[in-house]
């Protein structure tokens, strides 16, 4: 008689699940668990989406390695033959420029030595005090900032004959510093820096070495989990509606709003994002953009999913040219490449619309290339995406007006964006620590259901609903290497189970 293997569904086939599946599948020769990996799409990757645009390879979702000595992410795109150049170029293909130009609204050049640096400076060291967990005071990110520069201000001799030139420089340096949080704003995810715990920074890691993009596509990861995976294990196309998960011993997975289409399996690996399962607890969730639990998570579980922050960030990229007008003859001087430009509003402006206000930089995806990029957060990157092209080309265009100094000289020609707001099966982009959450709600998302002991023997009951994907891991949220660790994490759970 051959044993009957536990049947472990995995929902979800971005990298969390597709790890998970890649380690179960491996297990006991493969011969250890039934595993299938169920996705409501008809690609994999979830968040992960390499594509084209004007005749370059960029990245929709996740762009960067964040830190490369020892990231698992770095080692499977080395795997993946993916590290190795090819034909088309990719962001930044040649690392960040040593010099950029810093800007206001208005077109004044920021001095780079004198201003544009020394905030900077200030950013970066006090968010790295943030990561080492040396920044005092409690509260959000944002204050923390603004102390910081309120306080070197007010530590800087004034110079008595300088009067209006100092008042000048505090508020291009409050401009700067509002574009540093802009970044950091990208960075994090964060609409509302202020929303961003201090204390949990302290508990952030990048793994360390220098941070890369995948010159082959981020995608190519994915296609690499996939192809090792045993044939048919992924099937596309089935959304998860419903989850029974009380009745020991199985759960019943329901793909179908009548019931039509439903699937048993012993263990299940939920890897939806925290946006998929916000949705899912809240109370006017619609069935089609929630999961409906029966029995409803338990309070801990949804009181994590709550108070955890998961914003939305977009990508816009942007095909530029320089305006014929200004080419040659009377026009003036052929332009230059495009610059990367870094922009610092003041708000004097204002036919620049609201939406482009909270953008760090326009900067073109490599030196000298015609494809520019811009990182949009938050309830601008919501807004983004319910914009025709043209009213996006005209904000960008009076945008590039204002900053480039001299005459206007270069045109948007078309765009490409992100849209992972409104995408029904992310419903924003990664996660952070909101102030009123801790790192102890992303161990509570980590944990699996039911929770305790077993009623019949008082054991650790058999963990039947797992939880992977980057908003579960502590020190590494928002990341695909998170995704991947907490795949790992969830398989060897399961593995240990029946060890
Ligand atoms: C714009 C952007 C930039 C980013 N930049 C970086 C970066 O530079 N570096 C980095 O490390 N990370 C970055 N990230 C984050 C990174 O992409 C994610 O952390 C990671 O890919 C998440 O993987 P996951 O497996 O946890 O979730 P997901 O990729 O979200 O996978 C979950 C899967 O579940 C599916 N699904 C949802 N609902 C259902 C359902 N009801 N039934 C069945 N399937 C369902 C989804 O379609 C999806 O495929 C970025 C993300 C975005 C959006």
């Amino acid at each position: 008689m051959v044993a009957k293997k536990p049947r472990v569904v995995i929902v979800g086939a971005g990298v969390a699940g597709l790890t998970a599946a890649h380690r179960l599948c491996a297990a006991g020769g493969g011969q250890q668990f039934d595993v299938s990996v169920v996705e409501a799409s008809f690609r994999a990757g979830g968040r992960v989406l390499t594509s084209e645009f004007a005749g370059h390879r960029v990245e929709m979702g996740a762009t960067w390695v964040q830190g490369i000595d020892g990231s698992p992410v770095h080692a499977l795109a080395r795997d993946a033959g993916a590290l190795a150049a090819d034909l088309l170029p990719y962001e930044r293909m040649d690392g960040f420029p040593d010099r950029v130009l810093t800007a206001t609204d208005g077109g004044e050049v920021v001095d780079a030595d004198r201003v544009a640096r020394p905030v900077e400076k200030l950013y970066r060291a006090m968010m790295e005090a943030a990561r080492a967990g040396e920044a005092h005071g409690g509260g959000g990110v944002e204050e923390y900032l603004r102390r910081g520069l309120r306080a070197y201000q007010a530590a800087r001799p004034e110079k008595a004959a300088a009067g209006d030139a100092n008042n000048n420089n505090k508020e291009v340096e409050d401009a700067l510093l509002a574009m540093h949080i802009n970044r950091e704003r990208a960075d994090t995810s964060a609409d509302d820096l202020g929303d961003l715990d201090l204390a949990a920074e302290g508990e952030y890691r990048d793994f360390p070495g220098d941070h890369v993009t995948i010159p082959g596509g981020y995608s190519r990861v994915v296609d690499h989990l996939v192809a090792a995976l045993p044939n048919g294990t992924v099937r596309f196309g089935l959304r998860l509606r419903r989850l029974d998960w009380g009745q020991a011993p199985v759960c019943l997975l329901h793909f179908a709003d009548d019931g039509a289409l439903a699937i048993a399996a012993d263990h299940v690996i939920l890897t939806v994002s925290l946006g998929v399962l916000k949705a899912s607890i809240s109370k006017d969730a619609s069935a089609d953009d929630a999961i409906a639990f029966d029995p409803p998570l338990p309070q801990f579980k949804r009181d994590a999913i709550a108070r955890l922050g998961f914003g939305a960030v977009n990508k816009l990229f942007m095909e530029v040219e320089p305006d014929e007008e200004f080419i040659g003859g009377d026009g003036g001087e052929p332009p230059e490449e495009f610059p990367f430009l870094h922009m610092a509003f003041r708000g004097h402006v204002s036919r620049i619309p609201w939406w482009m206000r909270g953008t760090e930089s326009i900067c073109p995806v490599h030196a000298g290339s015609s494809v520019a990029l811009a990182w949009f957060v938050g309830r601008e990157a919501a807004h983004l995406e319910s914009l025709p092209d043209e009213e996006v080309i005209r904000g960008v265009q009076a945008t590039l007006d204002s900053f480039l100094p001299g005459p206007p000289r270069w045109r948007v020609k078309r765009i490409r964006r992100s849209g992972w707001a409104t995408d029904p099966l992310f419903q924003g982009s990664y996660s952070y620590v909101a102030v009123g959450s801790s790192g102890e709600d992303l161990d509570r998302m980590a944990e699996p259901l039911p929770r305790g002991p077993s009623a019949d023997d008082g054991r650790a009951a058999p963990p039947r609903v797992l939880f992977a994907g980057e908003a579960t891991h502590r020190t590494h949220y928002s990341t695909t290497h998170a995704a991947y660790l907490s795949g790992v994490r969830e398989a060897d759970r399961l593995l240990q189970h029946y060890s």
